[in-house]
Formats: C-alpha cells, sequence, structure tokens
C-alpha cells in the first residue's frame, strides 16, 4: 500500500476556495475554453471530459500558465500571476506526465517541492510526507526516471503535498495507469481532500473518479456541459450516454429528472 492507512497527516485548513467566472483562454488565437465559470469548494471536484475538452488548457490557465481572460479568484482574491507566488498562496499543480526530474533520486524529487520554504521547514515537511507515503522511504534513494508510472505518480503527488497546499490541482493522474494502481492513486486523492486540502482533479477514468468525488463538472469543446453532486451526476443521462455506455440503466432517468440543479445541463 503506498498510504499511511490511519489518514494523513499532511492536511491544509479545509477552506480554500475558488471562484472562476467567464473563463476564456487558449493559444494564440486559438480559444479553447470559452466563458467558463465553475466554483471549487472543500472536499473534492472532478472536471470530466474527453480528450482535447479543454481541461488541461483549464488547469493553465487557473494557474497562469497561459493568458487568459475572466476572473479566477482564490479565496475571494486574484490568483497571483507568477508561479511562485501562486505556491505561495497555498495552490499545487499535479501537472499531466507527472514531469519528475528523472535523474534526481525520490527524495531530491520531494525536497523540490518545497523549495520555497526554509530548510527546516523542508525536512519536517518531508518526514510528514514519507509518513503519509511510506513506500517512498523504501525508495527515497532512487532515480525517479527507474520508477514504474504509477509509483512516478505517487512521487508526484507526494512532491505536490511538500508544499503544504491549501488547493491541489491534479491532471489526469490516472493516465496510463494498470487498475490497481488507479485505484490506490483515488483513494490517495480522497485522503488528500479528507485530511482538509482542497481537491480539483481533472480526469478521464469518469466512473472511478465519480466515485471518489464529492462535486463534478463535464466539459466538452471548451465549455462545460453538466455539474452537479458528484452521486446524482453519476446517474444522469448526460453522464450515462456519454461516457458509460449504459443510458437506460435502472434509475438513471429517475436520476436526471430527480436532480433538479444538483446535476443539472449547465447552461
Ligand atoms: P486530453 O484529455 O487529451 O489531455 P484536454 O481536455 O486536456 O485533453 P487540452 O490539452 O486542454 O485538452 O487541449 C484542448 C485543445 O487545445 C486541443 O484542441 C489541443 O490540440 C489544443 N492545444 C493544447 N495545447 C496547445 C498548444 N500549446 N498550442 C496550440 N494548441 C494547443
Amino acid at each position: 500500500m503506498w498510504y499511511r492507512p490511519q489518514g494523513f497527516k499532511l492536511g491544509g485548513d479545509g477552506r480554500a476556495q475558488l471562484r472562476v467566472r467567464q473563463l476564456s483562454a487558449g493559444y494564440g488565437s486559438f480559444e479553447v475554453i470559452r466563458n467558463l465559470s465553475l466554483d471549487v469548494r472543500a472536499g473534492l471536484t472532478v472536471v470530466l471530459g474527453p480528450n482535447g475538452a479543454g481541461k488541461t488548457t483549464l488547469l493553465k490557465a487557473l494557474t497562469a500558465q497561459i493568458p487568459f481572460r475572466g476572473e479566477v479568484l482564490l479565496d475571494g482574491d486574484d490568483m497571483p500571476e507568477k508561479t511562485h507566488e501562486i505556491v505561495q498562496a497555498g495552490v499545487a499543480l499535479v501537472p499531466e506526465g507527472r514531469q519528475l526530474f528523472p535523474q534526481m533520486t525520490v527524495r531530491e524529487n520531494l525536497e523540490l517541492g518545497a523549495w520555497l520554504s526554509p530548510a527546516a521547514a523542508r525536512s519536517s515537511r518531508l518526514e510528514t510526507v514519507l509518513a503519509d507515503f511510506p513506500k517512498l522511504r523504501e525508495r527515497s534513494t532512487q532515480l525517479a526516471g527507474t520508477m514504474s508510472g504509477g509509483e512516478q505518480q505517487m512521487v508526484a503527488i507526494a512532491r505536490a503535498m511538500m508544499s503544504a497546499p491549501r488547493l491541489l490541482m491534479l491532471d489526469e493522474p490516472s493516465l496510463g495507469l494498470a487498475p490497481r494502481m488507479v485505484d490506490e492513486l483515488l483513494a490517495i486523492v480522497r485522503r488528500i481532500a479528507d485530511a482538509g486540502v482542497t481537491v480539483l482533479m481533472v480526469e478521464q477514468n469518469v466512473r472511478k473518479a465519480l466515485a471518489i468525488a464529492d462535486r463534478g463538472y463535464v466539459m466538452e469543446s471548451g465549455a462545460l456541459v453538466a455539474h452537479g453532486d458528484a452521486r446524482l451526476l453519476v446517474r444522469s443521462s448526460v453522464i450515462r450516454e456519454a461516457y458509460l455506455g449504459d443510458a437506460d440503466g435502472p434509475g438513471a432517468k429517475a436520476a436526471v429528472r430527480g436532480s433538479g440543479q444538483a446535476a443539472g445541463r449547465t447552461q
């Protein structure tokens, strides 16, 4: 097991909130996201959608890696524009593809996650992270590039936790992993949210992501088409028809009819 079964020691204050209004972003004249509004509250929010829907572009805009129009507020204040200020504001991103330093050890990769913190804070965070991820302690001297994809994803998440974030964003963490590793990884993400860190996760693994999430948004072609409580969303026709291939299953129509605002189509 990759995580401490008793729950995580690392945690946030549970209050970080992200408010996004009328967000538009893209690459040059190619606008990928148009007038997108969403709210990320305490707990675990997932953004689902097919390839090319604009999920990564959304996370890039939220973390100011690309220019955008619209409003991105972290606890009521504008999201800072510089990476180090975003980290200092308590936001961490686990990027698509992990982006570890392959020639550095696990421990060195983790330490880089707290590069803005004083040495004393860095070493105490490292101890906490290694307590939360005991297998990483066993692997601390292994070169990151020699680890399996799933193991590297664990390092990437642990590295993000080294900055003690209040808001953690993850870009398709389950991509390319074996089913058992996906389950462990999503269990870790749930635990991070339970420990008081607000989590925003982009995923293509719709069924598994909604099973652990509190709330979900569905994104298609740069716009949100549905949103709501994860338990209702998984039973909605939008999700069942487009992603789960079982629109006629029991409860589908009742869930849509009865969901009202909770799992409605986004206007
Ligand atoms: P996936 O699940 O495949 O990662 P996604 O939902 O994350 O997809 P994005 O990566 O945000 O989608 O891509 C949305 C659109 O933006 C796609 O049409 C893609 O080709 C385009 N795009 C992404 N990055 C760039 C870039 N650097 N320059 C130009 N276009 C880009």
